[in-house]
C-alpha cells in the first residue's frame, strides 16, 4: 500500500512493557508495533524502548549493538545499565538492561523479581537514558501502569534537569490493570511518594476513604500526561460513565480521546502470510478452504465430509469451524467460552480454543475440558501460546468467537475478519465499534457478524445459532459476508492519523 507521508514530521519514542513479536503477551504488544510501524511509514521518526527481558526472542532482533553504558537509579543505588539498539520488524528498538535481577526469567510477566519495582526502575531508566544521551523526542508515548510513573518523573524531576522538549501521551489499554503502589514503593524510583497521595494526583480511587497510602500508577500517569487515549470510542464512554477511573477521566475530559486500535496489515495479511499452507484474499478465497482442511488434519479434527452433524437430520451438515484465541481470564467470558464448546458440539460444528491461563484454577478447569474433548473429532483445547498457530487458526476458521464481559478494543475479531472468519461477539467496548449484527436493520451497510448483549448462555446461543443457520442455509450470503469482512480496513493505515493529530496538538512548537 502506498502510504502518504505527513508534512509535519515528529520524533516519537514509545516506552512500553510489551512489543510484538519479541515480547508479546496480549494486544498491547500488537498495538505498539502496529502503531509504531504505521507512523514510521508516514515519515515520522519512531523508536520503542523496551526492557531487555531475558526471555525476549533474540533471533528476531537484527543489528543489535550496545549503545550506552550508564547508571540508573533504584532505591538509593545507581545501577549500571546497558542500552542496546536493534531492529525488530523494521522498527528501531532500544533495549534497557539493568545489571541487577530485574527482567530475568522465562516469561515477560511473573518473574521472581518485584515487578512493580522493576517497571518503576525501567520508567526512570528510559528518561535517564534520554538525559545522558541528549535525546529529546517530541513525544514520549507511555502505555499502561507499567510506565505510569514516567510522566511523574518527567514533570517533577527530568524537566528540572535537561529534558525540556518532550510531551507525554499515555494510552489506557485496560483500566482494570491499576498499578497498585504504596507511597514508599514509589519513592524507590527517587520521587517523594507522599507528594502524590492526594485524590487529584495518584491516590487509588478504589480504596476506602481514598487511603493515602495506596496509589495507582495508571491514574498518576493519566493525571500527568498531556494527552490520554483509550483504545476505542465505546470504551471511552464506558470509562467515563462508570468504573473507578471515571472521576479522574471526567476531570481530564479535554485531553481524553478514544481511538480504535488498528491491526498490523503487513504482519496480518492472508495474501502473503508465511505461516499459512495456502495464501488467499477477498478476490481469491480458495486458499482459505485449504487452510481449514490443513488445520483439521493437523489437529486430528474430522474433515468436513465425515462429520455426522445434526442427529435429527439425515443429510450431512456443513461443519463450521469456530476459533477462540485468547488469554483465559475472567474478562474474556470464561463461562461463555466453555458454554460455546458445548453448544458448538450440539450444533454439529467444530471449535478450537487456543489460550493460556495465568490462574491455576482456570488452568485446571480447561485442562479438564481438554482431557474430556481432545481425543474426540470436534473440539480441541490447546493450552499454549503460539503466534504461528494463531495465524493458521484465523485462516482456517469460519467464525471467530469473542464473548468478552468487557473488551477495551479487542484485536481477535479484527484479525479474524481480515482472515475471513465471521465474528460472533458480545456487544461491548471495541467489539461494539467493529462488529455489527447481520440482522440489525439499522446498520445494514455495516453488517459483518453476529452480536449478543447478555452475559448468559441463552444470549450466546442466540448469536451462535443464527450464525450456524446462516452458514448452512444461506451459503451465498455467507460467502458475501466473508468477502466483505476481508476487505474491511481495520488497519493502522486507517487510524494512525488520529494519533498523529494528537501528537501534533500537544507537541512543543518552537
Ligand atoms: P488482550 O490484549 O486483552 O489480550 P486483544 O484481543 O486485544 O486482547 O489481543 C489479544 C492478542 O493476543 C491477539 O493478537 C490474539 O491473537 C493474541 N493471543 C491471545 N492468546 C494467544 C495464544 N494463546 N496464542 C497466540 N496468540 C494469542
Amino acid at each position: 500500500v502506498d502510504i502518504k507521508k505527513d508534512s509535519d514530521l515528529m520524533h516519537i519514542i514509545h516506552v512500553t512493557a510489551e512489543m510484538a513479536p519479541i515480547a508479546k503477551v496480549g494486544g498491547l504488544g500488537d498495538v505498539v508495533t502496529g502503531l509504531a510501524r504505521a507512523c514510521l511509514s508516514r515519515g515520522h521518526s519512531v523508536e520503542i524502548m523496551l526492557p531487555f527481558y531475558e526471555c525476549i526472542q533474540k533471533q528476531q532482533i537484527t543489528d543489535l549493538v550496545l549503545l550506552t553504558n550508564y547508571n540508573s537509579y533504584h532505591d538509593g543505588n545507581w545501577i549500571p545499565t546497558n542500552a542496546y539498539r536493534g531492529i525488530v520488524s523494521d522498527i528501531p528498538v532500544i533495549f534497557i538492561e539493568p545489571s541487577n535481577h530485574f527482567f530475568k526469567g522465562r516469561q515477560v510477566y511473573g518473574g521472581s523479581y518485584n515487578e512493580l519495582e522493576a517497571y518503576l526502575f525501567f520508567s526512570r531508566a528510559c528518561l535517564e537514558w534520554m538525559q545522558v544521551t541528549g535525546t529529546q523526542p517530541d513525544i514520549i508515548h507511555v502505555h499502561e501502569w507499567q510506565t505510569g510513573a514516567l510522566p511523574l518523573l518527567y514533570w517533577d524531576m527530568y524537566t528540572h534537569l535537561s529534558l525540556k522538549k518532550p510531551r507525554i501521551v499515555s494510552t489506557i489499554h485496560n483500566m482494570e490493570h491499576y498499578g497498585e503502589c504504596r507511597q514508599e514503593q514509589l519513592s524507590k524510583c527517587g520521587l517523594d511518594g507522599s507528594i502524590y497521595a492526594t485524590t487529584d494526583k495518584a491516590v487509588d480511587d478504589r480504596t476506602i476513604g481514598h487511603n493515602p497510602e495506596r496509589l495507582s500508577l495508571l491514574k498518576g500517569g493519566i493525571v500527568y500526561s498531556n494527552a490520554v487515549v483509550t483504545v476505542s470510542p465505546t470504551y471511552l464512554k464506558e470509562t467515563l460513565n462508570s468504573g473507578w477511573l471515571a472521576s479522574t477521566l471526567i476531570r481530564s475530559r479535554d485531553k481524553y480521546f478514544g481511538i480504535l486500535n488498528g491491526i498490523d496489515a503487513y504482519m496480518w495479511n492472508p495474501a502473503i502470510d508465511v505461516f499459512l499452507p495456502a495464501k488467499f484474499h477477498a478476490e481469491r478465497p480458495k486458499g482459505k478452504k485449504i487452510c481449514k482442511y490443513y488445520v483439521q488434519r493437523g489437529l486430528g479434527l474430522a474433515p468436513e465430509s465425515t462429520v455426522a452433524g445434526h442427529q435429527v437430520l439425515d443429510k450431512p451438515q456443513k461443519v463450521p469451524l469456530i476459533v477462540c484465541i485468547t488469554r483465559l481470564v475472567a474478562q474474556k467470558g470464561l463461562h461463555l467460552i466453555t458454554h460455546a464448546i458445548k453448544r458448538t458440539e450440539e450444533l454439529g460444528g467444530q471449535i478450537v480454543v487456543l489460550g493460556t491461563a495465568s490462574d491455576g484454577r482456570v488452568q485446571n478447569e480447561f485442562e479438564g475440558l481438554a482431557n474430556l474433548h481432545n481425543q474426540g473429532p470436534n473440539v480441541r483445547i490447546l493450552l499454549m501460546y503460539s503466534e504461528e498457530l494463531s495465524h493458521m487458526l484465523y485462516a482456517a476458521a469460519d467464525m471467530v468467537l469473542v464473548p468478552s464481559i468487557y473488551e477495551p478494543c479487542g484485536l481477535a475479531q479484527m484479525l479474524g475478519m481480515r482472515y475471513g472468519a465471521v465474528p460472533v461477539v458480545r456487544k461491548t467496548g471495541g467489539l461494539a465499534d467493529t462488529v455489527f449484527d447481520i440482522d440489525d436493520q439499522a446498520n445494514r451497510d455495516k453488517a459483518n457478524g453476529f452480536t449478543f448483549e447478555g452475559i448468559d448462555e441463552g444470549s450466546l446461543n442466540w448469536a451462535l445459532d443464527r450464525a450456524f443457520a446462516y452458514y448452512r442455509e444461506k451459503p451465498d450470503e455467507w460467502n458475501g459476508i466473508v468477502q466483505k469482512i476481508m476487505k474491511i480496513d481495520n488497519s493502522w493505515n486507517n487510524t494512525a492519523g488520529k494519533y498523529i493529530e494528537i501528537y501534533g496538538s500537544v507537541r512543543l512548537k518552537c
